[in-house]
């Protein structure tokens, strides 16, 4: 290893951590530093999905409206704090903007290499690594409760199987809940996408830094970036809360922060903390076999081997910290139209997370303009498990000059 190269790796989140472990694949000396603790931000409490099917980004047609809705009720998945709305205006203008059906088949276009490589590589490291995270294969069912929508939803299942050959198998009456018996009768139907997989998030994340740490990562916790050192193009050492670390190369991976590191940076990367919330309890008795989301509320579900989740909503409202009561009660109520039943006792943690929300739906995996040797990986919005392997992949490809395994150029900043 003395002579190996060494990597610092910026945030303990799903993507800097499988960029710290595909760099120690190959070959490198590697040092993850992470501000709180590995793992415990948006990557901990997320809804677990490892969904290829998700090439639709947030960015679509309709999605305007939706977000005026949001600014005048708490009621709405997708909430944008009128207060904030100044602040908001730059990302929002470049959001809406996206909002059309060229912009969404291009985000689509973007995200499906990295989704698809993501799932493969996912079920590599697991058995490679022995990884335990109650992995799942059972699919992900999108559930209707209005007739009209379930229908419609028809329009979008051609789409998906033309352009990216994702196909889904639609089930309504008794074979819906012959098919997902906690489902309740009267719903007007649900399509199952076989190809997508769940996973429990905590576990990934604990797994990962057994296996980081087993293989010589050396993990820094409570550990911040606060800038570069260096010059002429080249960044030297990283200066941070605690030691100054010299590395040859650096990956900053810090999610919805992102922003925050413009000055190291050398660019302000169009990304938004766009805030979720979710409540993780004990298995309710009659428990759904399936992960599913329930389509008008946007609540998704997500059932562990020793527990449940219930997560949703979108909010855009800057680095809020709050636990808003209103919005936690929102996953509980959606959830009650759908299941028999939507909550059990006892609650094991109500959490929110920031995603990294790009204004495209597309993440950035590119140099930073300002030191040639910085790589930026954020922005996996909605997404960022779902693309963790493959991203972390083809970061390690891009500082070690292998081929990568996907396109890189469609990641790029100032696309
Ligand atoms: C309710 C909800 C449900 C979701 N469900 C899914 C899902 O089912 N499937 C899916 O694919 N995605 C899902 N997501 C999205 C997914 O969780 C995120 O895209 C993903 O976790 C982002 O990973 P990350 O590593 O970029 O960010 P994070 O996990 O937030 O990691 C970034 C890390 O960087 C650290 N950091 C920040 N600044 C510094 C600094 N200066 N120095 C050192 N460290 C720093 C932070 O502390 C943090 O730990 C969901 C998100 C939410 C909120």
């Amino acid at each position: 290893m003395s002579g190996a190269q060494h990597t610092v790796v910026i945030g303990g989140g799903v993507i800097g951590g499988f960029t710290a472990w595909y760099l120690a694949q190959a070959g490198h000396r590697v040092t993850l530093i992470e501000q709180s603790q590995f793992g415990k931000q948006c990557s901990h409490g997320n809804c677990g999905y490892v969904s290829p099917s998700h090439v639709i980004p947030l960015a679509r047609p309709g999605q305007v409206l939706k977000g005026l809705k949001g600014m005048l009720t708490t009621q709405t998945a997708l909430r944008i704090n009128p207060a904030k709305l100044t602040m908001l205006a730059p990302w929002l203008l470049k959001f809406a903007l996206r909002c059309n059906s060229k912009a969404m088949m291009e985000a689509g276009k973007a995200c499906h290499p990295l989704l698809q490589s993501s799932a493969a590589l996912y079920r590599e490291v697991f058995e490679q690594q022995n990884m335990l995270v109650d992995w799942k294969t059972d699919g992900l069912l999108f559930v209707f409760r209005d007739q009209h929508e379930f229908d419609a939803y028809a329009e979008s299942d051609a789409w998906l199987r033309k352009h990216f050959d994702m196909p889904a198998e639609p089930f309504a009456g008794t074979a819906l809940t012959q098919l997902e018996p906690a489902l309740k009768p009267g719903l007007a139907g649900a399509w199952l996408y076989r190809c997508d997989a769940h996973l429990r998030p905590g576990k990934l994340m604990s797994e990962l830094k057994r296996i980081l740490t087993a293989a010589g990562v050396r993990v820094l916790e409570q550990t911040a970036m606060k800038s570069f050192a260096g010059g002429n193009g080249r960044a030297v050492a990283v200066e941070t809360t605690g030691e100054t670390l010299t590395a040859d190369n650096f990956v900053v991976a810090v999610g919805a922060w992102a922003p925050l590191l413009q000055q190291s940076l050398g660019v302000k990367l169009p990304i938004q903390p766009g805030k979720g919330y979710s409540i993780t309890m004990a298995r309710p008795k009659l428990c759904p076999k399936y992960p599913m989301i329930l389509e008008e509320c946007h609540v998704a579900i997500t059932p562990f081997e020793e527990g449940y989740r219930v997560g949703s909503t979108m909010e855009f409202s800057g680095y809020d910290t709050s636990l808003n009561r209103a919005r936690l009660n929102y996953l509980r109520s959606g959830a009650a139209e759908y299941l028999h039943e939507p909550t059990a006792e006892p609650v094991e943690e109500e959490w929110y997370g920031w995603r990294p929300m790009t204004a495209d739906g597309i993440p950035y995996i590119d140099r930073s303009p300002r030191f040639g040797n910085v790589w930026i990986a954020a922005g996996h919005s909605m997404l960022g498990i779902s693309m963790g392997t493959g991203t972390g992949k083809l970061v390690a490809e891009l500082i070690t000059g292998a081929k990568p395994h996907v396109d890189p150029a469609l990641y790029r900043i100032g696309r």
